[in-house]
Order: C-alpha cells, then structure tokens, then sequence
C-alpha cells in the first residue's frame, strides 16, 4: 500500500516542482544521489573505483516533453562521456529513453542515442539503455534493437516483474545483446507483472541463468542477497568465470555488500546518479524499502 503511494507520487510532476524548489536536496536525498553536477558524479566514481568496483553514470531526469530538453540531456551525456576518458575514470553511461524523447518521438530517442552511442565508441565505451514504465517497454525495445543492429556497445535493462520479459530476453540473446537483470522499480498491474514477490524472483533466477549459459557478458542487478548467491552457486556449478559477468548495485545502498563481492573477486558495478531533477529517483528508492522513509522524513523536518 504504502509502496503504491510512494511510486504514484514519484510521477507526479506538481510535487516534484515543489520538492525540488523547496531546497531539501542535499542532506536529504545525499544518501541516493552524489550531487547535482558531472563533477560530483565523477568524484563518486573515483571512490567507487578506488574501493575496486567499476560504475555506470546517470544523469537525472525523465518523461520529458520538449525535443529541446531531449537534445541538452544527449548533450550533457556526450559531455560526460569526454570527461570520462580526461579523467581516465572507470564507467560507462546509464540513459533513460524518455529523458532522450522516447515519448516525444521515437525517432528523435533513437538519434540522440546514436550521438551517445557513436560518442562512447571514440572511446571504447559502453551505454546502457535503462528500462522504465511498462507504458515504455516496446519502444525501449525497438529503439534498442534498431540500434543494436548497428553498434556493439548499447546494451538493455529487462525486468523479471513482467511476464514478457522472458521472451524479451531471448530474443535479445539471439542479437547478441548485452543485459542489465534486475526486478523492476514502477508501479506496474497483475495483468502484466508477477503481483508476488516470489514469483518475481523465481522469475529473475530463471532469467538469470538463460543469461549466463548465453556466454555474453551481462549485469545482474540486485542487492538481493540471496538472488546474488543462487546466481554465484550457478555460475561456479556451470564453470562460468567470475569475470564473464558483472554484480550491479545502486550508489549508497548496501555497500558492505559491494565491498564484499569485490573482495571475493567478482566484477561489481555501481550505478551513480548526479544532477538535479532527483525526485522520481528517489521516490523510487522510498518506495523499495520503506524504512528509507522514516529517515527521509526525520531529515526533512530537520532541514
Ligand atoms: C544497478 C541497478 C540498476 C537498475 N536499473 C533499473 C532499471 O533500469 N529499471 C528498473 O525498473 N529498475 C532498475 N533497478 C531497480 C530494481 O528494479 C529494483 O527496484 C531495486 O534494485 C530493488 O530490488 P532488489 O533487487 O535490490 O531487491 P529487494 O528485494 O527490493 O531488496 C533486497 C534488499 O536490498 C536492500 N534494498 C533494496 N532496495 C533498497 C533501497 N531502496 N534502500 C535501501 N535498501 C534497499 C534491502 O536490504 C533489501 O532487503 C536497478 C537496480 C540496480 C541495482
């Protein structure tokens, strides 16, 4: 219950205004995000990648309605992707479809991902196409595999809470695309999401272990531990090499967690999200754990 509010209210853009020019950024929404600018990003990937994990960067924003934003958020990730390679900093981009103008056109979406992608190519880099609302998820898929047909380096999220996603999944395998697993973040009907959280679960190791046998490399995106451990006994029970796939976490949560897996040896990436529309993001986080809630709010009335 308290979880369908929280992710209701993640898309309502009349408080998200308030939120946002209330000022209660920092103290409050610090724990999920590494600040407003590229520069805070990059200086949360330097310590990321000094405590031997890799990273993905996010530059905020989504759902938006006007072809211009569409093109300065391409612009800020073009940006980000030279700063990157000055910095000599280990990671690639995460892009939400909508923040590019996926619901504007699906045309446009697809050549602002075009200048990203052919960006990060000049640098053998990477770009992941995050996956959003199921309202999203055909479009994010045919935009992918129209551009998968011409680059190596974009890869998909899939989310084990839809039912689809199984046959979503082996198709993309048979294009040889890359994966990011993870459960799904939005508020989504029983007719076309597992309701349970067991069957979302069942669902991501059955998934999970379709991925792997395919031998590319591909992001398993959990802080779920013991989802992380089903998904190491089957790599070993398979002779699947630690370095032949990736753990994905989220900045500021569960870290010990991350530091663990590094120390065991495994490849862990750390999604970081910078810049300001930080709302939908992190109600979103309320929304998985609620306890995050009780602190948020303490920080709030003391702000
Ligand atoms: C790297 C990465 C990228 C992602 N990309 C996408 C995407 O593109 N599209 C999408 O729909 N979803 C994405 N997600 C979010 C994902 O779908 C889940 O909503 C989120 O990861 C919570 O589920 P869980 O697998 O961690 O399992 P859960 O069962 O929700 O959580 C397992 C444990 O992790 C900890 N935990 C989980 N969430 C939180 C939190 N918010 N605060 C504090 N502790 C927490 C708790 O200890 C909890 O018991 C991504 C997640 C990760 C890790």
């Amino acid at each position: 219950m308290l979880k369908s509010i929280l992710l209701y209210l993640s898309r309502q853009k009349v408080i998200q205004d308030i939120m946002i020019n209330f000022g209660v950024t920092r103290r409050v929404v610090d724990r999920f995000v590494s600040g407003e600018e590229l520069e805070d990003g990059l200086n949360a990937v330097k310590k990321v990648n000094s405590e031997g994990a890799i990273a993905t960067l996010d530059h905020l924003g989504e759902e938006v309605s006007e072809p211009e934003e569409a093109v300065s958020a391409t612009e800020v990730y073009v940006n980000a992707l030279d700063e990157i390679s000055k910095n000599g900093v280990e990671t690639n981009v995460s892009v939400k479809p909508t923040q590019v103008g996926l619901k504007i056109d699906k045309k446009l979406c697809e050549q602002n991902f075009t200048k990203i992608i052919e960006r990060a190519k000049k640098y053998d880099n990477f770009v992941r196409m995050d996956m959003e609302g199921s309202d999203c998820t055909q479009d994010t898929l045919e935009v992918f595999k129209s551009l998968r047909q011409r680059y190596d380096n974009v890869g998909i999220v899939i989310q084990s809470y839809l039912y689809r996603s199984e046959r979503d999944v082996d198709e993309i395998l048979k294009l040889g695309g890359r994966i990011r697993l993870c459960k799904g973040a939005y508020k989504e009907p029983k007719e076309i999401a597992f309701p349970k959280k067991q069957q979302v679960d069942e669902n991501f190791l059955k998934l999970m272990q379709k991925m792997l046998l395919s031998g590319i490399y591909h992001g398993i995106a959990t802080h779920d531990e013991r989802l992380i451990e089903k998904t190491k006994e089957f790599a070993q029970k398979n002779n699947i090499p630690k370095d032949r796939f990736e753990f994905q976490l989220l900045y500021g949560i569960r870290r010990e967690l991350q530091h663990k897996l590094v120390k065991e040896g495994y490849n862990v990436r750390v999604y970081i999200p910078f810049g300001k529309q930080w709302y939908p993001y992190f109600m979103r986080r309320l929304a998985e754990r609620p306890a995050n809630l009780f602190f948020f709010l303490k920080n709030f009335f003391r702000a």
